[in-house]
Parts: C-alpha cells; structure tokens; sequence
C-alpha cells in the first residue's frame, strides 16, 4: 500500500491536487488504530506534529494533526492545563480523535470534544487551505466549520491544524469505588465521571471529600483499560437509558464493557458474538432513539454496516460532501450511506 506523509500544509494541498486530477482517492491516517481499505494511498500525520501556538492565559492551544495526546498532555501539563481529550488512549492523534469525534469520559463534567474545538485548518478536496474559527472562545462570526468537521471522519477534508479549548486540571482527583454509580452521580454536583463496568462503578471526582459518596476512594483517576476485544461496539441512546442499556449488554454476554451514566455512551467489547445479537442489539439502541456503531469488526461480517440504518441527515450529508469534496478524493465512503 502506498504511504505518504507530508511534512507541511503546502505539501498536503499538492498531494490532494495532484489526486484529484488523476480521479484517485485518499486515506488519512493518523495512528492508525483504525482498519484502513485497501488499494487506497494512504496520508498519514505522522510528521505533521507539535504545538503552532499555545496561549495559557486565554486557555486555548493550536495543534498540529499529528501530536499524539500523550504528546499534547505534556505540553499542557507545564500549565496545569487539559484538553479533556480522551484519557486511555495516549498514541492516537489529535487529528484522529477530532476526525472521529471522540470524547473521553470527563465529557460528564466538562461536555463533549466538539464544544472544545474552536478552530481548524482543513484542506477541502480542492486542495484549498480553509481556516475556520480561531483561537478565541467567543466567536460568533460565520459558519462553524471547525464543529462541523469534529466527527466528518475525514470525508470533507484534511484536519492539518485544530484549536482547542482548554480547562485547568482537576485538583485533587480521586477515584471512588460504588455499587451504584448511577444514584450515586445523581446526589453530587456534576462529578467528573460516573462509569459502570462488568463488576462494579466508579464516580470520579476532584477536591474535599464529600460524605454522600461512601465506597473507597483511592487517589487520582483511575479509568478502566481500553476495551480492546475483537469486536468492540460504541452504543449511544438518551442519558436516561444507560441503566437499561447495560441490562442488554449483560443478556448479550459482553466480556467488557464501560458505561458513561449521565452521558449515555455504551462501550462494548466481545471475544466472541453472534452477528444475529449485534443486529438485534442495534435494533434496540436505535428503538430508542440511539444508535449501534461497530469500531471493531473482529469476526463480524465485514459487510455488516459499521453505522447501522441511515440517519435522517443523510441528505445533508451527501450535499456537504459534495461541496466540499466533490470528486471524492477524501475518505469515500467512510460516513453512513457510502458518503
Ligand atoms: C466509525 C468509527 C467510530 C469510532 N468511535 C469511537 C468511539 O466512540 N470511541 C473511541 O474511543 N474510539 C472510536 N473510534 C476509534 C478511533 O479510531 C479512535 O478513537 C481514534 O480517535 C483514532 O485516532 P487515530 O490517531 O488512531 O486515527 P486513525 O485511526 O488513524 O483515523 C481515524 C479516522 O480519522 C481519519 N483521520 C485521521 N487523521 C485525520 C486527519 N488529520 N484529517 C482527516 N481525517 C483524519 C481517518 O481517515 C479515519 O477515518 C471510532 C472509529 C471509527 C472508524
């Protein structure tokens, strides 16, 4: 397969020029934890990394795609500060998580990723530079191109540079063991996180110890371990039906599973399942008015479908990809629909 990795934005404008013109498509890679097709060149961020500006006193960072969390986490720690990326998963890329639109757990207290990404520089399938947004946090201007590439998966454009905002670190962090983190999240003020796993919870939260949660607190945050089976699915429905989500991940057998009470992701993996249970399962999820993503397809059919039915903004979706990629250079067919 054939790789490339452009060490700057210039470089990137002329490989996707140079694509379009000769009707090929691109694959953008990040850390590549994700499967990528076959017979496409790939563009990985691997040299496009580190911080173009970084302005503590306003909170806010410009990254490059490529700087890893782990990498970004060190930088901001000097400050004190967080981009409330996701926490257990250092190596993937800041362009990644923005093109997937993945929160991490502290999405509790401190909302999703998309609300935290206040600019972007893309390359549309044009091969033109976009600059959306900026670095300030009030920015009522335009259109909000930077959110709307937040979770596109790469089908509208390159991400080459995002802008963040940042929270100061939690202070005093502590992890508390529950039997039921869900009452548990509903007596305290917006704890950063209450999460149920196969056998037991956990409320996390910062500062004095409060005598409402009981359980034993250990100190820091202590996530559970990536869920790192062979089929690994993202379940979303309304906050209030995680409870009756975890019933059905239980009856389904799931070997791991991380619950997000108060926000209302499921993650799940298994070793082993039946096709029939994932489609029934999702049949459930999107019931209620969620939906079943597949991140890993294990020894699922590969022509299962990763998003499940399509949503009512396909429409949108296929004009958007038309406008800003419309000879399907960037990623095609990776959103819902083959868009
Ligand atoms: C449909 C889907 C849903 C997912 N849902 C979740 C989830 O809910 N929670 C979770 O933790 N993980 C999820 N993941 C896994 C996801 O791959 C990782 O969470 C992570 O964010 C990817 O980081 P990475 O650096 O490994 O990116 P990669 O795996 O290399 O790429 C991930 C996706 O982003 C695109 N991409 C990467 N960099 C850029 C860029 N600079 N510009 C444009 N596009 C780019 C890729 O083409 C690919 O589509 C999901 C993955 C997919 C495909």
């Amino acid at each position: 397969m054939n790789r490339v990795s452009p060490s700057s934005i210039a470089e990137v404008v002329a490989l996707i020029g140079d694509a379009r013109n000769q009707s090929e498509s691109l694959w953008f890679m990040g850390s590549g934890s994700t499967t990528q097709p076959d017979g496409r060149t790939l563009v990985s961020t691997e040299k496009l990394k580190g911080v173009v500006d970084y302005r503590p006193d306003d909170l806010t960072v410009v990254v490059r795609a490529g700087t890893t969390l782990a990498e970004l986490d060190d930088i901001l720690r000097e400050y004190g500060h967080t981009a409330v990326l996701p926490e257990t998963a250092p190596n993937r890329t800041v362009g990644g998580v923005i093109a997937c639109g993945v929160s991490g757990y502290r999405r509790h207290r401190y909302g999703p990723t998309r609300d935290r990404v206040i600019g972007a520089t893309i390359v549309t399938g044009y091969g033109e530079v976009v600059h959306a947004g900026g670095q300030l946090v009030k920015n009522v201007t335009g259109y909000d191109v930077a959110r709307l590439v937040t979770g596109s998966y790469g089908a509208l454009g390159f991400i080459a540079e995002v802008s963040l905002k940042l929270w100061p670190e939690d202070l005093a962090p502590r992890t508390v063991s529950v039997e039921d983190p869900a009452s548990i999240r509903r007596q305290l003020y917006q704890p950063i996180a209450a999460l149920e796993i196969e056998d037991g919870g956990f409320v996390y939260v910062s500062g004095p110890q409060d005598p409402a949660l009981g359980g034993s607190a250990s100190e820091g945050f202590d996530w559970p371990d990536p869920i790192d089976e062979s089929v690994v699915v993202a379940v979303n429905v309304p906050a209030r039906l995680v409870g009756e989500a975890v019933r059905q991940v239980r009856d389904v057998g799931a070997t791991r599973f991380v619950a997000q009470h108060g926000v209302g992701v499921v993650d799940v993996g298994w070793n082993e399942i039946e096709e029939s249970q994932i489609v029934d399962f999702r049949a459930w999820a999107e019931s209620a008015g969620g939906s079943l993503v597949i991140r890993r397809h294990g020894q699922l059919n590969a022509s299962l479908s990763r998003f499940g039915s399509a949503p009512e903004t396909l429409d949108i979706q296929r004009r958007l990809k038309e406008l800003f990629d419309p000879d399907r250079v960037c990623n095609p067919g990776v959103l819902p629909g083959g868009v």
